[in-house]
């Protein structure tokens, strides 16, 4: 089948859970023109809403679970098929992230005429990623991302760019994360062992400035990007 929506920049992004996925994704929506899609982002707002999907993400993603395949399905189905034509590309942030979402998005992508190009992935150790999240600081307003010890803001709980509340994700708790981190484990790492498989994957240090890590991850996109029939 031909492309025929000019949404050809397909890019999924990984990274456990505080590996500054979130700051990344940011950067790489606004420089390659990428509609951003996050899973964790509509199922939080679905929370916002109160809607009865809300009631079940909000138990699931506190106790730092998985929610249900089917329902990440549907979400993802209804998306892409919203948002073709509207941008270069589509960054996926926080999906696929069980073999069963993987083979479901291969599909869907397929039913399209289209294909993933590049899966990025950020590397950085337990350890670290523990005191990253426990410091991690939000923005309800405008979602602006702090870490009250690397990156605080000027005032303390007030955004500095939009001057909105700054709270904790209630599943940036210590038992969430170890569950979170467990289930990425068990769950995510073979979805990157198959896209590693298929040439796909673009493996970057995570542990560095956030500076650093986008001028890598960058410079390999650019380069993926550039190959003929790639872009
Ligand atoms: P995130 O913001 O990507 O860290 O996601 C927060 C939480 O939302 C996760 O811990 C899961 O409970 C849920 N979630 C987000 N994306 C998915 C997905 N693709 N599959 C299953 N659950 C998800």
């Amino acid at each position: 089948m031909t492309e025929t929506t000019g949404t050809s920049k397909l890019i999924a992004l990984f990274g456990p859970p505080g590996s500054g996925k979130g700051t990344q994704a940011e950067y790489l929506v606004r420089d390659y023109d990428l509609y951003h899609l996050s899973t964790g982002d509509l199922l939080r707002a679905e929370i916002k809403q109160g809607t009865p999907l809300g009631r079940q993400a909000d138990e699931v993603i506190k106790s730092g679970a998985l929610m249900p395949d089917a329902i990440i399905q549907g979400m993802i189905r209804n998306q892409v098929n919203s948002v073709l034509g509207e941008k270069a590309g589509i960054l996926f942030d926080g999906f696929p992230r069980t073999a069963a979402q993987a083979d479901f998005l291969d599909g869907l992508l397929a039913e399209l005429g289209l294909a993933m190009k590049a899966v990025v992935f950020l590397a950085i150790d337990a350890e670290k990623l523990i005191d990253r999240l426990t410091g991690r600081r939000t923005c309800r307003n405008c979602g602006a991302v702090y870490h009250v010890k690397s990156s605080p803001s000027r005032r303390e709980e007030v955004c500095d760019k939009c001057g909105g509340p700054l709270y904790q994700r209630p599943d940036d708790n210590r038992d969430s994360i170890a569950e979170r981190l467990a289930a990425y484990e068990r769950q995510t790492y073979p979805v990157l062992q198959a896209y590693e498989n298929k040439g796909l994957l673009v493996r970057v240090d995570g542990d560095q400035s956030r500076e650093a890590v986008y001028r890598d991850i960058a410079g390999a996109l650019d380069r993926i990007l550039a190959i003929p029939g790639r872009d």
